[in-house]
């Protein structure tokens, strides 16, 4: 019975398109392609729409189509150093262009009918050009709910004097958000600080809004803050995570990387003993000053373990790579630090060699982690980077954050702990049974495959909202 449902189904939905509008930064790229891979498996063709900067490359995915839009943006906003200035440039200036390009492809009866439109949520103009051409639309939400949870806290926060943040107040407990403390709020430097509260309150009522909310994220893991969602925002949400486990690891991240993979990473881990490695990376846009890049070296280096460490290009103000390091560092170690510019972090995460990650706990990155058990040290720099750390420290009990700032001998025993000491023992063991979860959710009755059951369902009953001219 349930078969022949499938399969009515599966044949109603190949007559459909999804339109997916992925935020054009790394972090944000990934997971919109591997939902676009996770629909298209479910039977949906795929059409992205994308900016011209950071374009993905179309040949990387022959089954999807692609339309670009020449979003225009001034010469000096196309680097990212000022993360809100550029997303509130992004929401501003892309209305028109993209408003043209769906028309186009609601109008091109050569394709399939548009289902639903699927956009980042931080792309939230996109909802006022869903509305004017009738196209039903949801949102995928990159980031953890629990850091969503925050963020549709911000009215709140405001209004109680968290917001804007004191220098005085830092360590006071947030007695609304346990266990957060005004630290840990996801914050970031820009420019002008009310830009911050407009970008968090779009992305808000504009997913309030939508159609539903997709979440890179498992019931396992987030079901009080998914529960908590639920009743105040009022939408259906889908947590259907972890994306990148529904495909083998070479596969979908390999080819959104805007950044080339250093794979000799992998054969250098393969001479290295089990569970000794910490894994250093801090994502695709934290920064940090040569002085901080100096004690992470020599804190590395004084913890005897091996380690893998990600120095991006413009991870360090002011350098172009390592020319910080002192001359020879990494010989003088004798083969035991290797360092990459980008890594294929999916594949270092599961070697078995790899027994910590030092990490910005982006949520891609936390989340990885997590699948493949492996506790972290979390450093994070900004925005939902700092619930997610305060999270896998205190809630999930899977790592142990940098509370004193960047200083080698805080770093050297903080690896130690985790990695080597009996007292870390509880945290390596608590994140092997998360990760066992992470499976789990994944099998045929696990939370997240009934989330993408019900998920398809839920497209397939937007198309009576459509009106377009099919
Ligand atoms: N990543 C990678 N190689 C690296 C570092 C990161 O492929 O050397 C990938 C990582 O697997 C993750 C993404 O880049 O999927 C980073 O996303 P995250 O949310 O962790 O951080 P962001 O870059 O957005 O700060």
């Amino acid at each position: 019975m349930d078969r022949q449902i499938n399969s009515v189904e599966m044949e109603q939905r190949k007559g459909r398109r999804l339109v997916l509008f992925p935020l054009p930064l790394q972090g944000h790229i990934n997971p919109m392609f591997d939902l676009a891979n996770i629909l298209h498996s479910r039977g949906f063709s795929i059409t992205i729409i994308h900016t011209t900067f950071n374009s993905p490359n179309p040949s990387n995915y022959p089954h999807f189509t692609f339309r670009i839009i020449s979003e225009d943006l001034p010469e000096n906003n196309r680097c990212t150093k000022d993360l809100i200035a550029f997303v509130s440039m992004l929401n501003a200036i892309c209305g028109s262009p993209f408003r043209d390009c769906l028309a186009d492809l609601l109008s091109d009866t050569s394709e399939e009918p548009i289902a639903c439109l699927i956009s980042d949520a931080i792309l939230y103009f996109t909802q006022d050009v869903a509305n004017e051409l009738k196209v039903p639309r949801m949102v995928l939400r990159t980031g953890a709910a629990s850091s969503f949870c925050v963020f549709s806290s911000f009215p709140l926060l405001r209004e109680k004097g968290y917001l804007p943040i004191q220098d005085s107040q830092l360590e006071e407990p947030i007695v609304d958000l346990p266990p957060l403390r005004v630290k840990d709020l996801p914050v970031i430097h820009t420019n002008d600080p009310e830009d911050l509260y407009n970008v968090v309150v779009g992305m808000v009522e504009q997913s309030i809004a939508s159609n539903g909310m997709i979440w890179n994220t498992f019931e396992e893991l987030e079901g009080t803050s998914l529960a908590t969602l639920h009743q105040k925002l009022g939408v259906p949400l889908f947590p259907i995570g972890p994306f990148h486990k529904c495909f083998a690891v070479t596969s979908s991240t390999t080819s959104s990387s805007l950044l080339t993979h250093d794979q000799s990473c992998i054969s250098w881990l393969d001479k290295q003993d089990p569970k000794s490695v910490i894994y250093v990376s801090f994502g695709s846009l934290a920064s940090i000053s040569e002085t901080q890049f100096l004690e992470i070296a020599w804190g590395l280096a004084n913890s005897n373990q091996p380690f893998l460490w990600v120095v991006r290009p413009g991870l360090v103000h002011g350098s172009n790579w390592v020319e910080p390091l002192p001359n020879g560092f990494l010989e003088t170690l004798g083969g035991k630090g290797h360092i990459v510019k980008w890594a294929p972090q999916q594949q270092v995460l599961a070697h078995p060699s790899v027994g910590a990650f030092w990490t910005h706990n982006g949520w891609n990155s936390t989340l990885e982690s997590i699948c493949e058990g492996v506790p972290m040290v979390c450093m994070p720099c900004f925005t939902d980077q700092k619930v997610n750390a305060r999270y896998v420290s205190e809630v999930w009990g899977i790592g142990l954050q940098l509370e004193k700032g960047l200083e080698r001998g805080e770093i050297q025993r903080t690896i130690k702990r985790l990695m080597v000491d009996k007292d870390g023992e509880y945290i390596r063991e608590r994140m092997l049974n998360l990760k066992e979860k992470s499976n789990l959710c994944l099998s045929e009755s696990g939370s997240s495959k009934q989330a993408l059951d019900s998920l398809v369902h839920h497209i397939l009953s937007l198309e009576s909202l459509t009106f377009h001219t099919h």
